[in-house]
């Protein structure tokens, strides 16, 4: 009932072939990019199903509104070629299926969601969230189901969320502030995608803490810090919104370092890569994109994802980086974190 919005057309006159030139994973070259993208929307084989590392970053890349990475997912459960070992795969669809244990804090016409991450329960305290607060969902029902991306399962996706926009139509709100960022690429960007009707206005949580700390801007003491920031996979679907990541930053004195592997040119956190592609990738990405840290001198980590969080947090602490989440950061600039 649900398909992709994708226009091979535009492939076809396409100046740049950016999505998969820009690839940090492969190695292609403009003509090779257009002429791949056009054979995969026709059901064709080509190299590309087969070494896409699912980063997400071709869909930024695209500035054509086109949706490769989509495509690419699309294409590969079509033909059965699988991302990971078949029993994590099924893991992972038995983990995200709805069994009506989901938790509802209060309702009001704005809402925070959780989607199906614990961590935030214990994050949303203080004056960040208290206008807000305890107004809340957690759990499978509300669950974006962007990870199944990773594992090339468009089709779990295309049965699930819907359901879950049906839950949220159920509880009758008008704005979900997207605690997880890939909540709100799901609900700002993967659904639109695929027609998929959204029944809220979707809020990327770092629009609201921008906001929310301009309004305590009198409590604002500038951190005086130099921060790396891990830039998630799923960013990569909310693009437009990245730039709060700088806006955030100058509003609490932070110095974002100007690195290698950063804004566009960011490099996963490696913990898809270890469960999906083996180690060996997974290290590598890492120590590149750590010893750039290094080398630039930050002292913290500022995290968005925290999956990312838990998957590099120690490796960049084994290297005197202190890691943090971007939550806890606003925090330490109001005085409520050490
Ligand atoms: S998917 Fe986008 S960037 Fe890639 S060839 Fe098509 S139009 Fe160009
Ligand atoms: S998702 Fe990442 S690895 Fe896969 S083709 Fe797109 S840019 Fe390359």
């Amino acid at each position: 009932m649900y398909s992709l919005r994708f226009d091979s057309d535009i492939c076809r006159t396409c100046p740049s072939g950016a999505c998969l030139v820009k690839c940090q994973y492969m190695d292609v070259d403009k003509e090779t990019a257009k002429e791949e993208m056009v054979k995969i929307s026709q059901g064709k084989d080509s190299f590309v199903l087969e070494q896409c590392v699912t980063c997400y970053a071709c869909e930024e890349y695209c500035k054509r509104g086109n949706h490769p990475f989509y495509l690419i997912t699309e294409k590969r459960e079509e033909k059965g070629i699988l991302t990971s070992p078949r029993a994590i795969t099924k893991q992972w669809i038995n983990i995200g299926h709805p069994q009506g244990k989901y938790i509802i804090g209060g309702i009001k016409p704005r809402i925070l969601s959780f989607g199906f991450m614990p961590e935030f329960l214990k994050m949303v305290k203080g004056r960040l969230f208290e206008d807000i607060m305890p107004s809340f969902i957690f759990g499978q029902e509300f669950f974006c189901n962007v990870v199944y991306l990773h594992f090339a399962n468009t089709s779990i996706i295309k049965e699930r969320l819907p359901m879950v926009m049906e839950n949220f139509k159920r509880l009758g709100v008008e704005e979900v502030v997207c605690m997880h960022d890939e909540c709100y690429g799901s609900f700002a960007h993967l659904a639109p995608a695929y027609g998929i009707e959204v029944p809220f206005k979707p809020i990327h949580y770092f629009e609201y803490l921008y906001k929310r700390l301009k309004e305590l801007r009198t409590e604002i003491r500038p951190l005086k810090i130099k921060v790396a920031y891990q830039r998630p996979c799923s960013s990569r679907l909310s693009s437009d919104k990245h730039h709060f990541v700088r806006d955030i930053m100058e509003l609490i004195g932070v110095d974002l370092i100007e690195r290698e592997y950063q804004d566009e040119n960011a490099l996963c956190c490696g913990g898809i890569f270890a469960m999906c592609y083996g180690y060996d990738l997974a290290h590598d990405v890492q120590t590149r994109n750590i010893n750039d840290m290094v080398a630039h001198g930050a002292e913290y980590c500022v995290f968005n994802c925290p999956a990312c969080q838990s998957t590099l947090g120690e490796k960049v602490a084994k290297r005197d980086i202190k890691p943090i989440h971007m939550i806890d950061l606003c925090k330490m600039a109001i005085g409520e974190q050490p």
